[in-house]
């Protein structure tokens, strides 16, 4: 099974890759530049590409298991239309990068609808990914995250992912998807946490509604109560999510066939740019998601 971190990336991304295979991991996530900026006119350099794959082979990680999170600023959903047309921009450069790096994919968080209508607002993402992928010839695939929830954000329920695919052409179709975060699926409100039928359920209906499996997971136990709409992670079994609802979702062959990507705490604050060894909460959670995938 293909378990992952999202390391600190001090130093360089050949740095976090380094450390995702010192937890332990046989996949990771990364930022493809600074999450807080739109960077819709950034390139990777060549030589950082050349550092990570060669940190890639080093380290015995596939790139098939390597995952690009997209920059948090990125409001596709917006009803602004400046706002929108940036994020719109930089997805596509996120699916460049991603595509220059080899990962198999960049996910992202659709962003909040604002004062305008959801249903415009489901359009302009499915918009967004089309046209990333349209820009980006290649493989790497443009994932839509699903969201906790909160205020106006799309995306939480698989009524809404399926209808954001809807809008992406079917020539280029096959390079859009979507994947599935614990945290955000329990303080959203939907249940796959009261016993393993529910777990099963719950990706029975992502799959009903949007016609594919998840292409990720990402494993974070929730801080909120479910239905909080409170997107703050958890270490695994320490949250209000426990131990055994992961172990339900980890014997899913839908779940085992994905990366399943840890984004929980880290024990350390900061990490000198040399030190490749990994955050002990990684290693530890690591330990735990193979023994509760058995
Ligand atoms: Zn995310
Ligand atoms: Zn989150």
């Amino acid at each position: 099974m293909l378990i992952g971190v999202h390391p600190n990336d001090a130093g360089g991304i050949d740095l976090a890759v380094r450390r995702a295979a010192a937890a332990g991991a046989s996949a990771l996530q990364i930022f493809s530049a600074k999450p807080q900026f739109y960077n819709e006119k950034i390139a990777v350099r060549p030589e950082r590409v050349l550092r990570f794959r060669q940190a890639m082979a080093e380290s015995g990680l596939a790139l098939s298991g390597c995952l690009v999170h997209a920059a948090y600023v990125l409001n596709t959903a917006s009803p602004e239309p400046e706002k929108a047309e940036r994020a719109a921009l930089g997805l596509a450069k996120e699916l460049e990068r991603t595509e220059a790096l080899g990962a198999f994919a960049c996910c992202f968080h659709p962003g909040s609808a604002g004062a305008g209508d959801p249903a415009a607002a489901v359009e302009r993402v499915g918009d967004a990914v089309a046209r990333a992928v349209a820009a980006v010839p290649g493989q790497a695939r443009v994932l839509i995250e699903n969201t906790a929830g909160a205020g106006r954000t799309m995306g939480r329920t698989p009524e809404e992912i399926a209808g954001m695919l809807r809008r992406v052409p079917a020539a280029l179709r096959p390079r859009a998807g979507y994947g599935l975060d614990t945290c955000h699926l329990f303080a959203s409100g939907l249940d796959f946490t009261s016993s393993p039928a529910a777990a099963r359920s719950l990706i029975d209906r992502f799959c009903d509604v949007i016609g594919e499996a998840p292409a990720f997971l990402h494993c974070n136990d929730s801080e909120g109560a479910f239905g909080s709409n409170r997107d703050r992670h958890a270490l695994i079994g320490a949250g209000q999510i426990g131990m055994e609802p992961f172990r339900w979702l980890l014997a899913d062959e839908r779940v085992r066939a994905i990366p399943c990507i840890l984004e929980t705490p880290h024990a350390r604050e900061t990490v000198a740019d040399d030190d490749p060894t990994a955050d002990p909460n990684d290693t530890a959670m690591v330990a735990r998601l193979r023994e509760l995938a058995g």
